[in-house]
């Protein structure tokens, strides 16, 4: 293994996310182990500062003690027709619980219709059988009125929500679905883009628009910083990754390990969608759940992620600046 203190990485994604066909980011090695520093190329300097006290945690302080050895995590099923989606938990590593996308575009622009996404809860119930559990995501795209009259449907088709995440883009529109809904069948809310991008994350308590929240460490902060954010909010936690490599999704795990309470699964089964990983050893999942373990960088691993010249300068660039 050769010792850098920082190795960039670059991998195609197998599947179109977030508008991406790759992934890439910085490994930055220090006394206590390695650290991914991976924003997205949206966030501009300001904005990765947070990501890169979260690499800089990793490498040089580690992690607080873990209460569990496993984090229990979610298979995501993207906006694809029931046959697909009864593949895609099949292959999911014996996952329990299942995030469905809803509420998303097509290549024209129009949101998919109620009957599609009632068709993909189904097939999704049926491969889950009914012990599993289902979450949808709208990544904030419905307005109120769109949320209220799609999530009793969609709660039916799939024989009960456990919650609906960012169902609406603001707070006030967060706190108006969990008001406007009939207290014996409310789908509980979940908070995600409302925390993770939000100036002041608890805006979302103050307006009482959550039931969940999800952390996400780097774009918060570290894993510190996201323990001291989710005693100050209260309520249960969902860990999510950013679509990092091993590396990064590590520093989630470790955050969910060291949680009091963890009553559900969390979004952190995220490396298959990576063409190629930084480790021989990838965090998959194994009867729906991810050890806690810190996977080490491998030689073979770096050489078949290793970025072309212009990224590798790119990133050493935005390292320089963010820091
Ligand atoms: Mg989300």
């Amino acid at each position: 293994m050769p010792d850098p203190r920082a190795v960039v990485y670059r991998t195609r994604l197998t599947t179109r996310f977030r508008g991406l066909d790759a992934r890439d980011g910085v490994l930055l090695r220090g006394a206590a182990g390695w650290g991914e520093f991976s924003p997205f190329w949206d966030y501009d300097d300001a904005e990765s500062a947070a990501w890169l006290r979260a690499a800089r945690e990793a490498a040089d302080d580690g992690w607080p003690a873990p209460v569990r050895d496993a984090v229990p995590v979610n298979v995501t099923v993207p906006a694809v027709g029931p046959g697909r989606a009864q593949e895609i938990v099949a292959a999911s590593g014996g996952c329990r619980t299942a995030k469905v996308k809803v509420a998303q575009r097509g290549p024209d622009g129009a949101v998919e219709p109620l009957d599609a996404e009632v068709a993909r809860l189904e097939a999704v119930r049926d491969a889950l059988g009914p012990g599993g559990r289902i979450r949808v995501d709208a990544n904030g795209a419905w307005d109120v009125d769109e949320a209220l009259r799609r999530l009793p449907h969609l709660d039916r088709a799939a024989g009960g929500l456990e919650y609906v995440e960012q169902p609406c883009a603001d707070v006030e529109g967060l706190a108006a679905v969990r008001r406007g809904q009939r207290g014996d069948s409310a789908v509980p809310v979940a908070a995600d883009e409302s925390i993770r991008r939000a100036a002041d994350p608890l805006a979302v308590v103050r307006a009482e628009a959550a039931d969940v929240v999800v952390l996400k460490v780097q774009p918060l902060g570290g894993v510190r910083a996201c323990l001291e954010l989710a005693e100050q909010v209260g309520l249960p936690v969902v860990v999510s990754s950013a679509l990092e490599s091993s590396v990064g999704i590590a520093a989630g795990v470790a955050l969910a390990a060291a949680l009091p309470e963890l009553p559900y699964a969390c979004g952190l089964a995220t490396v298959q969608l990576l063409a190629a990983d930084v480790t021989d050893a990838p965090f998959l999942p194994v009867d729906g759940a991810l050890p806690v373990v810190r996977p080490e960088p491998t030689s073979d691993a770096l050489a078949a992620t290793a970025p072309d010249d212009a990224t590798a300068r790119r990133w050493r660039d935005r390292l320089d600046r963010v820091a």
